[in-house]
């Protein structure tokens, strides 16, 4: 354990067990201050515009090393840890060391970045009676302050994810205790008028203004959670928080003063690539997404998500099938996986590159962290997992050369889905290959995010 928080490995095998050993660590490390201030970003225009994107950060405090396996993390539920080392294990959610050294990894690179997105899910994967609304809230405090120490003069867009609430998944359509503090911990980074709509609805919309362009940049963060299948607060509600009715508002005053926007959210619209027919937000919900979405196309030059853990990517299409929007879905920095999961994920941070003068996409570098190599040398080796356009041979992150990505990794025996579906976790396990049924899940996520088009394409197979 490194930064301001020595003890908290020594404090949780003293204190074994779930939740009194979060709740000391939590009252005990609220402000950890690691590494020097970071230096002031070069001047002059840049010929490309990056951002970072982190996701599912998904802290366990109580990791710590002891020889009862099962005693791990509170996140394995009592199952037998599988390997673990200083920076984690496949059945914990994450020790704050590797949070630290995802974070010092996107420092020390000295990527000059214009802002960064975080797409939510704070809490650890742990049973509902273990936390409480008191602990999740200290958590994304935690979180918030530790990207606010190594990068303290950096502009972060945040979004909640299902786990940012408690009991977890039950985010809510109106004002509450989590959303207050939340927009608390995030007043440094947001306007009154953003915090203003984020105390009411979880969600909020705000200008990044570049040096480069006479044109701002509008970021969207919704709160999709309102959206999720367990989410039993918003049942049979037509427009929870009236975010959909305020969501094509703000595309359509983007639309009249000719802007470009950005969204991200946590939980992902369209169909979940490793499941069969199984959305990760209410069909219903989706469905009017997908056409507001595809109604103000021109004004959206990128959507980014997270909440799957894995990487992935969408296209969205028009009526005609033309490809008119691109869709991100970045990994998690949790490795964690469930005992009846045969895959998980390493550890990801990814960087975009855009055009500063219009914002559309040109590309993303995805690094990773080898959890059981970085726990055996007792190294954090972060590096580059693949940059996108060279790894897939296109020219820029646009939907008609992602479509035409798409439409190569269709192909029988593609070496190239292959790739992708390494890359989808993450560089796991090189040896596991995805074909048939599996393969059909993936290209069909890819290409089809409304019903209609994805039951046709899993109906041709
Ligand atoms: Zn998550
Ligand atoms: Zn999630």
């Amino acid at each position: 354990m490194r930064g301001a928080c020595p003890g908290a490995a020594s404090l949780s095998m003293e204190l074994a067990g779930g939740c009194c050993a979060l709740s000391l660590w939590l009252l005990l490390c609220r402000s950890p201050a690691p590494g020097a201030a970071a230096p002031a970003p070069p001047a002059g225009p840049l010929a490309v515009g990056q951002f970072w994107h982190v996701s599912d950060l998904h802290l366990d405090p109580t990791y710590h090393i002891t020889g009862d396996h099962t005693k791990v993390c509170s996140s394995s539920k009592g199952a037998n840890a599988s390997n673990p080392g200083p920076f984690g294990d496949f059945f914990c959610d994450s020790p704050y060391q590797l949070i630290l050294s995802a974070f010092k990894y996107m420092k020390e690179s000295e990527q000059q970045v214009s802002f960064m997105i975080w797409t939510g899910d704070s809490p650890p994967h742990v049973p509902v009676e273990e936390l409480s609304t008191k602990m999740v809230i200290n958590v994304i405090g935690n979180m918030t302050s530790t990207i606010q120490s190594f990068f303290p003069d950096l502009q972060v867009f945040p979004a909640l994810g299902n786990h940012d609430y408690w009991p977890q998944d039950q985010l809510s359509v109106s004002a509450n205790e989590v959303y207050n503090a939340v927009a608390n911990f995030w007043k440094p980074w947001l306007t009154d008028e953003a915090i203003s709509t984020f105390k009411k609805g979880g969600f909020y919309t705000q200008l990044f203004q570049s040096s480069v362009s006479p044109q701002p940049l509008r970021i969207i963060s919704l709160n999709t959670n309102l959206y999720y299948s367990p989410n039993h607060v918003t049942l049979n509600i037509t427009d929870p928080a009236n975010q959909l009715v305020w969501l094509e508002s703000t595309l359509e005053i983007s639309l009249q003063k000719k802007e470009k926007v950005y969204v991200i959210g946590h939980v992902p619209i369209g169909y979940l690539p490793f499941a069969r027919n199984t959305t990760a937000i209410r069909g219903y919900y989706n469905e009017r997404l997908v056409k507001i979405f595809r109604k103000y196309s021109d004004v959206i030059a990128g959507q980014f998500f997270g909440h799957t853990h894995r990487d992935s990517i969408m296209i969205l299409l028009d009526e005609k099938e033309n490809p008119i929007n691109s869709l991100f879905v970045a990994p998690a920095v949790t490795p964690v996986k469930s005992v009846l999961q045969r895959e998980s994920n390493n550890p990801g941070v990814r960087l975009y590159q855009y055009d500063p003068l219009q914002y559309s996409l040109l590309d993303l570098w995805q690094f990773y962290l080898n959890l059981t190599d970085a726990n055996m040398k007792n190294e954090s080796n972060w590096k580059l997992e693949y940059i996108l356009t060279k790894e897939y041979g296109i020219e820029d992150l646009k939907p008609e050369n992602l479509y035409e990505m798409a439409k190569q990794l269709t192909v029988p025996h593609s070496k190239l889905f292959q790739q992708y579906y390494n890359n989808f976790i993450v560089s796991y396990d090189k040896s596991i290959v995805c074909e048939g049924d599996c393969k059909t899940s993936q290209i069909c996520a890819m290409q089809y995010l409304d019903h209609s088009f994805y039951t046709d394409c899993i109906q041709r197979g």
